[in-house]
């Protein structure tokens, strides 16, 4: 069984030299269980694993899966960490693990896709126009510093970290103690040795427990600029503006002719379905 498609990584990274390829977690989860009917049972771990911060932790629940599983544990070992794993990949993915969102594309368009290429992007323009008017409003409307994403990520993790100890190091270090494995947290380089804050953009319970320290200080400045209400707005402050008719567009007068393309035999057998392979 193909887990990746490695000529799918080389045309990403000859197109997109800046970005990296990774896999998406679900199906990742999805081929292993067409090998082993025993992964079901260890969903948990190999989620805890895909989505660990710390390496201490990724260790911990591959170690159960290699115990438990080894057969499938060794078919994790022929991709790449750096392709799955959360702690392990080249750059940070935040919360995105999965290609839930071309899937959303992918589920949106399973109709206009049968349309003539023309027809199809007519359709996408005006969905990316609808988004763009719906977010914009939606972002006039939020008051708070941080989109409610961020909001909600803070609300969750502030409670744990209530009852946690500080114990300063210097002016931008400190230990914060938590009953578990405990961080260090650095402001300068905004780092947490639980890897939560820098690899999330959002502050960890550690850092939390710093800023309650400092009392004064507000947490929401050190969640990372992505996450700010200021730049959830300025990703959407273009308008998205229709075609003219036709018959009022302005020819420059060296447009090229695009001919069809010459169709010279049918194909034997039924039409190939348009329906995307499952995993
Ligand atoms: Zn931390």
């Amino acid at each position: 069984m193909v887990f990746w498609a490695p000529a799918i990584a080389a045309g990403i990274s000859n197109v997109f030299p800046e970005v990296f390829h990774a896999l998406c977690a679900r199906h990742f989860l999805g081929n292993l269980k067409s090998v082993s009917k025993r992964v079901k049972s260890y969903e948990w771990h190999y989620w805890k694993m895909y989505k660990a911060y710390r390496k201490s932790d990724f260790d911990h629940h591959y170690g159960i899966l290699a115990r438990h599983i080894p057969d499938s544990a060794r078919t994790l070992t022929t991709v790449e960490f750096n392709r799955w794993s959360r702690h392990h990949a080249d750059r940070v993915r935040y919360a995105y693990l999965t290609s839930n969102s071309a899937e959303s594309m992918n589920a949106l368009s399973v109709h206009a896709r049968k349309l003539p290429i023309t027809m199809l992007l007519k359709f996408f323009r005006a969905s990316v126009q609808q988004w763009f008017w719906e977010h914009r409003n939606t972002a006039d409307g939020l008051t708070t510093p941080v989109t409610p994403y961020a909001e909600c990520k803070l609300g969750k993790r502030n409670p744990k970290s209530i009852s946690w100890t500080v114990k300063p190091i210097s002016q931008v270090k400190f230990e914060v103690l938590d009953m578990k494995k405990g961080g260090k947290v650095n402001l300068q380089d905004k780092t947490c040795t639980c890897k939560q804050w820098q690899f999330s953009g959002i502050p960890c319970g550690h850092v939390m427990a710093v800023a309650r320290y400092f009392v004064l200080r507000n947490v929401t400045t050190h969640v990372q600029k992505y996450f700010h209400t200021e730049t959830y707005k300025s990703a959407y402050m273009e308008d998205i503006n229709p075609l003219d008719h036709i018959s009022e567009w302005i020819d420059p007068g060296h447009l090229q002719t695009v001919l069809p393309p010459l169709v010279t035999k049918r194909q034997s057998g039924r039409p190939k379905s348009t329906a995307r392979i499952p995993s």
